[in-house]
Protein backbone atom coordinates (compact mmCIF):
# COMPACT_ATOMS: atom_id res chain seq x y z
CA UNK A 1 0.00 0.00 0.00
CA UNK A 2 0.85 3.85 -0.82
CA UNK A 3 0.40 6.69 1.31
CA UNK A 4 1.02 10.32 -0.10
CA UNK A 5 1.78 12.85 2.24
CA UNK A 6 3.11 16.02 2.36
CA UNK A 7 6.11 17.28 4.07
CA UNK A 8 5.62 20.23 6.37
CA UNK A 9 9.33 20.45 7.55
CA UNK A 10 10.08 23.36 5.42
CA UNK A 11 8.12 25.44 3.15
CA UNK A 12 9.02 23.31 -0.39
CA UNK A 13 6.11 21.20 0.77
CA UNK A 14 7.76 18.12 -0.83
CA UNK A 15 4.80 15.51 -2.38
CA UNK A 16 6.04 12.28 -1.05
CA UNK A 17 5.02 8.50 -1.81
CA UNK A 18 5.45 5.93 0.89
CA UNK A 19 5.29 2.39 0.42
CA UNK A 20 4.11 1.16 3.80
CA UNK A 21 4.46 -2.72 4.63
CA UNK A 22 2.89 -4.11 7.94
CA UNK A 23 2.65 -0.68 9.49
CA UNK A 24 6.08 0.00 8.43
CA UNK A 25 7.39 2.72 5.62
CA UNK A 26 9.73 0.14 3.56
CA UNK A 27 10.52 3.03 0.51
CA UNK A 28 9.88 6.88 0.41
CA UNK A 29 10.10 8.84 -2.66
CA UNK A 30 9.65 12.50 -3.54
CA UNK A 31 11.55 14.08 -0.54
CA UNK A 32 13.82 16.59 -1.64
CA UNK A 33 16.21 15.60 1.30
CA UNK A 34 16.52 13.66 4.88
CA UNK A 35 14.37 15.42 7.01
CA UNK A 36 11.35 14.55 4.73
CA UNK A 37 12.56 10.76 4.96
CA UNK A 38 12.30 11.09 8.51
CA UNK A 39 9.08 12.78 8.54
CA UNK A 40 7.36 10.41 6.39
CA UNK A 41 8.57 7.56 8.55
CA UNK A 42 7.61 8.90 11.88
CA UNK A 43 3.83 10.06 9.98
CA UNK A 44 3.51 6.28 8.87
CA UNK A 45 4.41 4.11 12.12
CA UNK A 46 4.04 6.36 15.21
CA UNK A 47 2.29 9.57 13.64
CA UNK A 48 1.72 12.24 16.82
CA UNK A 49 0.05 15.58 16.90
CA UNK A 50 -0.71 18.55 18.62
CA UNK A 51 -3.80 18.49 20.68
CA UNK A 52 -5.81 21.35 21.01
CA UNK A 53 -9.12 22.17 22.97
CA UNK A 54 -10.41 24.03 25.63
CA UNK A 55 -11.10 23.80 29.27
CA UNK A 56 -13.53 25.48 31.38
CA UNK A 57 -12.97 28.58 33.44
CA UNK A 58 -14.69 29.70 36.89
CA UNK A 59 -14.88 33.00 38.07
CA UNK A 60 -13.19 34.28 35.28
CA UNK A 61 -14.04 37.02 32.13
CA UNK A 62 -14.94 34.05 30.34
CA UNK A 63 -16.28 30.65 30.70
CA UNK A 64 -13.45 28.58 28.20
CA UNK A 65 -9.73 28.57 28.51
CA UNK A 66 -8.37 27.60 24.79
CA UNK A 67 -5.40 25.20 26.02
CA UNK A 68 -2.81 22.71 23.88
CA UNK A 69 -0.35 20.23 24.45
CA UNK A 70 3.03 21.57 24.68
CA UNK A 71 4.53 19.08 22.20
CA UNK A 72 2.63 16.49 19.96
CA UNK A 73 1.36 13.40 21.37
CA UNK A 74 0.96 9.93 19.91
CA UNK A 75 -2.22 10.07 17.95
CA UNK A 76 -3.94 7.03 19.29
CA UNK A 77 -3.28 8.38 22.78
CA UNK A 78 -5.78 11.43 22.09
CA UNK A 79 -9.00 10.05 23.43
CA UNK A 80 -7.27 9.23 26.56
CA UNK A 81 -5.70 12.74 26.58
CA UNK A 82 -9.08 13.97 26.51
CA UNK A 83 -10.60 12.44 29.49
CA UNK A 84 -7.88 13.46 31.22
CA UNK A 85 -7.81 17.25 30.15
CA UNK A 86 -11.65 17.38 30.87
CA UNK A 87 -10.86 16.93 34.35
CA UNK A 88 -9.44 20.70 34.47
CA UNK A 89 -11.34 23.06 35.68
CA UNK A 90 -8.94 26.87 35.82
CA UNK A 91 -9.85 29.33 38.44
CA UNK A 92 -7.70 31.53 38.76
CA UNK A 93 -6.17 34.08 35.83
CA UNK A 94 -3.82 32.29 33.49
CA UNK A 95 -1.27 33.62 31.37
CA UNK A 96 -0.09 32.27 27.54
CA UNK A 97 1.92 29.54 28.52
CA UNK A 98 0.74 28.51 31.55
CA UNK A 99 0.65 24.64 32.36
CA UNK A 100 -2.98 23.52 33.24
CA UNK A 101 -2.28 20.14 33.48
CA UNK A 102 1.52 18.19 33.56
CA UNK A 103 2.64 15.55 32.32
CA UNK A 104 -0.75 14.03 30.69
CA UNK A 105 -0.68 11.05 30.89
CA UNK A 106 2.49 9.93 31.88
CA UNK A 107 3.49 11.52 28.45
CA UNK A 108 6.23 14.26 29.43
CA UNK A 109 3.52 16.59 27.96
CA UNK A 110 1.97 19.42 29.61
CA UNK A 111 -1.02 21.66 28.53
CA UNK A 112 -0.87 25.01 28.28
CA UNK A 113 -3.16 28.07 28.18
CA UNK A 114 -2.97 29.86 24.38
CA UNK A 115 -5.01 32.65 25.74
CA UNK A 116 -4.48 35.02 28.79
CA UNK A 117 -7.58 35.10 30.62
CA UNK A 118 -8.42 37.00 33.94
S1 LIG B 1 11.68 16.82 2.10
FE1 LIG B 1 13.21 18.32 2.73
S2 LIG B 1 13.13 19.88 1.11
FE2 LIG B 1 11.24 18.69 0.94
S3 LIG B 1 9.73 19.80 2.20
FE3 LIG B 1 10.67 18.24 3.51
S4 LIG B 1 12.32 19.30 4.55
FE4 LIG B 1 11.75 20.55 2.78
Amino acid sequence: MNRELTCIECPTGCAMTVAVEDGRAVRVEGNGCRRGRDYAVAEVEHPERLLTTTVPARGLSVRMVPVRTNRPIPRDTRADAMREIRKVLVSGPVKVGDVVLHNLLGLGVDVIATRAVS
